[in-house]
């Protein structure tokens, strides 16, 4: 178990601003999802942790021990610090378990060693097999065991589901963080997908363009997050116009309670809410007031359901989640339940 700090971590490639004064903990034996849109430096501060990228400022310690900082770069094999890269990338002319002994000293507990990461991955029995000849899934779980074979004190993830289908993804998922989990690894993973990110992590470390923007639970991430394009970036979202007068919001979906800590003046404002929150109450006479459903996405366990909101002459187009048997074309009554976010105009 190892604590990972990143304090004012920079990196430039030419004029390219990869990472900016990013500060992070990672506390020891957590498992961080670094989450973030395309380009924004996710995968340079992975490889700037494991060694493989120099920062150009900054200092990065693991377990109190500078690794990184002014003067020092310690090399990559000398940190404790293991990589489970895109895709697993095993070695095709090795066995299974080739792979996972690939970097453990030689010796007579290495088969031991082999046959315990084999079974923590649950793949035992497999070793004699060809990467060929494993699904992806298992090729992923044997990039894992050979990543944790050496006890690393920190291991770091790239996108390591990115190759798998949506099934099979969701599965891999939840067994490696159960295995990350099992044996206490510090852990950083990174993603651009939001549902795996919130639901695999301790904690949530958003970036935007070289820079930190929040690092909070997944629930602060997703129900309080600091500002509207990490509200975006985190879930679905519903943006309302909406005039704020002292901790209740005017919306046309009525007047909604507010929560979060620094809240903008009275006044115009953009109000969000979640589309979980929004409660369709049933099917209403065509022409009521309500909302128009303009298409229905149908995901088995829910449905997200495209509305059009008529407040005068101005349509809103809100997205709604729900169970109720929703069709295109239905005119539904809806409410909003639980706080808004308000952020400034
Ligand atoms: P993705 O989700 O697409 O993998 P990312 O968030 O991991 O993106 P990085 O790969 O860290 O982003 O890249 C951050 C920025 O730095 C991008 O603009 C990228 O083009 C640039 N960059 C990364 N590596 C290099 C490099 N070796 N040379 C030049 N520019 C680079």
């Amino acid at each position: 178990m190892s604590e990972v700090k990143l304090s004012g971590v920079s990196k430039a490639f030419g004029s390219t601003t990869a990472l900016a004064d990013v500060d992070l903990t990672v506390s020891s034996g957590e498992l961080t999802a670094v989450l973030g849109p395309s380009g924004c430096g996710k995968t340079t501060l992975l490889r700037i942790v494991a060694g493989f990228v120099r920062a150009d400022r900054g200092r990065v310690e693991i377990d109190g021990r500078a690794v990184v900082d002014e003067n020092v770069h310690v090399a990559p094999e000398r940190r404790g610090v293991a990589i489970v890269p895109q895709e697993g990338a095993l070695f095709p002319h090795l066995d299974v378990a080739g792979n996972i002994s690939y970097g453990l000293p030689r010796g007579g507990s290495t088969r031991t060693k082999v046959d315990e990461m084999l079974e923590l991955v649950g793949l035992g029995g497999l070793g004699k097999r060809r990467p060929d000849q494993l699904s992806g899934g298992q090729q992923q779980r044997v990039a894992l065991a050979r990543a944790l074979a050496p006890s690393p004190r920190v291991v770091v993830l790239d996108e390591p589901f990115s190759a798998l289908d949506a099934g099979l993804r969701a599965q891999v998922r939840d067994e490696v963080s159960q295995v990350l989990r099992g044996i206490d690894a510090t852990a950083i993973i990174v993603t651009h997908d939001q549902e795996e990110a919130l639901s695999m992590a301790d904690s949530v470390a958003v970036m935007e363009q070289g820079r930190l923007v929040m690092h909070g639970s997944p629930s602060e991430v997703y129900y309080r997050p600091v500002d509207l394009e990490v509200a975006r970036f985190v879930g679905d979202l519903v943006e309302l116009p909406g005039t704020k007068s002292g901790l209740e919001v005017d919306t046309i979906l009525g007047r909604l309670p507010i929560h979060g800590s620094s809240l903008p003046a009275d006044g115009p404002v953009v109000a969000v809410i979640r589309p979980e929150q929004i409660r369709v109450d049933g099917r209403v006479e065509r022409g009521a007031k309500g909302a128009h459903v303009d298409d229905v996405s149908f995901f088995g366990h829910d449905a997200l359901a495209r509305l059009t909101v008529h407040s005068g002459d101005v349509p809103l187009r809100v997205l709604a989640r729900t169970v109720a048997p929703l069709q295109r074309g239905d005119d539904v009554a809806i409410r909003v339940i639980g706080p808004a976010l308000v952020y400034p105009a």
